[in-house]
C-alpha cells in the first residue's frame, strides 16, 4: 500500500530525477516535459517538424542542465548552421526554468516530405553547449558538428568524443509533439569531478553492462505523460544491487525577458534608427523572441 502511494505522489512530467548506481560507478537523469513544453510550443505556431526539434532540444538542455554543479547555474545550447531549413535553433536551462526557439525557412520546410533529416535541417551545422557556472563565473564551451540521425546522438558524441566521458543519450518526442523525455546515462568510474577522472574507458565492463540496460529504454516510454520516471527508472535497473534516487527536479517554462532588458537593447539604437522602428502611435513594439510576448515602448521615453 505504502509504495502505491508513493508511485501515485511521483513525478510523471515537468520534472527531472536524478540517480546513481553506485556500485557500477554510473549516474545519470530522467527527463520528461508537458504542459511546460506546451506552453513553450504556444508561443509560436510551429509546424510539426519543428515543434518536435524544439521538443527534443527542450529535453536534452535539460539532461545537460544537470550536470551543472551548482543551482544558480546556466546551460545553453545554440545550434548554427549552414545552407540548412534551420537558421538557428536556442535552447536553454537554469534552476529548472526552460526555455527556447527556433528560427527557420517555412517555405523550404513545405517542400520536404514528412519528417525532414538533421542534415536537411542543419546542412553543414554546428551544436554549441555552453556551461555557465554562476558562483564561479566560470564560462565552459564545447562545439561538435550535428552529425548522424539527432541532436541526442550529437550531443552522446559531444560526451563521448569531447568530453571523454561513456554516455548514453535517448530523446522520444510522443507523436502529437506535445510531451516528450530523455535519458542521460554516464560512467565516472574515477569519481563526480570532471578533471580528475584518469582512467576512463569507454569499453569498461561496468559501462557496457549499464549502457546496455539504459539502452533498452524506447521512445515510447521517454514521452508517456502518464508513467513515473521512478517506474522508468525500475524497470531499466530493477536486477541491479543498488539504485539510488537524487532529487527531483521540478521543470517549468521560463523567460527572463523584461521591459527594463528590451528598453536597454532600444537605447543602444541611434535615434534615427529608432525613429525607423516607430508605429503610427509613436510606440516601438519589440517582442521576445522565446516566448512572444510584445514590450511597447514609446518613442518619448526613451528620449527622455
Ligand atoms: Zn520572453
Amino acid at each position: 500500500m505504502a509504495s502505491e502511494q508513493r508511485i501515485e505522489a511521483a513525478a510523471c512530467v515537468d520534472a527531472a530525477l536524478g540517480f546513481a548506481l553506485p556500485r557500477r560507478h554510473a549516474r545519470g537523469r530522467l527527463v520528461r516535459i508537458g504542459p511546460a513544453l506546451e506552453e513553450i510550443l504556444s508561443a509560436h505556431d510551429y509546424p510539426a517538424p519543428i515543434a518536435r526539434l524544439l521538443a527534443e532540444a527542450l529535453v536534452l538542455a535539460a539532461l545537460l542542465g544537470a550536470t551543472l554543479k551548482d543551482a544558480g547555474g546556466q546551460l545553453t545550447m545554440q545550434a548554427q548552421t549552414e545552407a540548412g531549413i534551420v537558421d538557428l535553433l536556442v535552447a536553454d536551462y537554469k534552476g529548472g526554468e526552460l526555455r527556447g526557439y527556433v528560427r527557420f525557412d517555412s517555405d523550404r520546410l513545405a517542400e520536404q516530405p514528412g519528417q525532414p533529416s538533421l542534415f536537411s535541417l542543419f546542412g553543414k551545422g554546428y551544436l554549441a553547449i555552453t556551461f555557465d557556472q554562476a558562483l564561479t563565473k566560470e564560462r565552459y564551451q564545447g562545439i561538435v558538428p550535428l552529425e548522424g540521425g539527432s541532436l541526442a546522438e550529437a550531443v552522446e558524441h559531444f560526451f563521448v568524443q569531447s568530453e571523454q566521458i561513456p554516455s548514453l543519450v535517448r530523446v522520444g518526442v510522443e507523436d502529437g509533439g506535445r510531451v516528450a523525455g530523455g535519458i542521460l546515462l554516464q560512467h565516472l568510474p574515477e569519481g563526480e569531478e570532471g578533471r580528475e577522472r584518469l582512467h576512463t574507458r569507454l569499453d569498461h565492463p561496468e559501462w557496457e553492462h549499464i549502457r546496455i540496460l539504459g539502452g533498452t529504454i524506447r521512445a515510447g516510454e521517454l514521452a508517456d505523460s502518464g508513467l513515473p520516471l521512478e517506474t522508468l527508472l525500475w524497470r531499466l535497473f530493477h536486477e541491479e544491487d543498488e539504485v539510488r534516487l537524487l532529487s527531483t527536479v521540478p521543470l517549468a517554462k521560463g523567460c527572463r525577458c523584461s521591459m527594463d532588458y528590451v528598453r536597454g537593447v532600444i537605447a543602444r539604437f541611434s535615434p534615427e534608427e529608432r525613429a525607423e522602428m516607430v508605429d503610427e502611435e509613436g510606440t516601438i513594439s519589440v517582442d521576445c523572441e522565446f516566448c512572444s510576448r510584445v514590450f511597447p515602448i514609446r518613442q518619448g521615453d526613451l528620449d527622455a
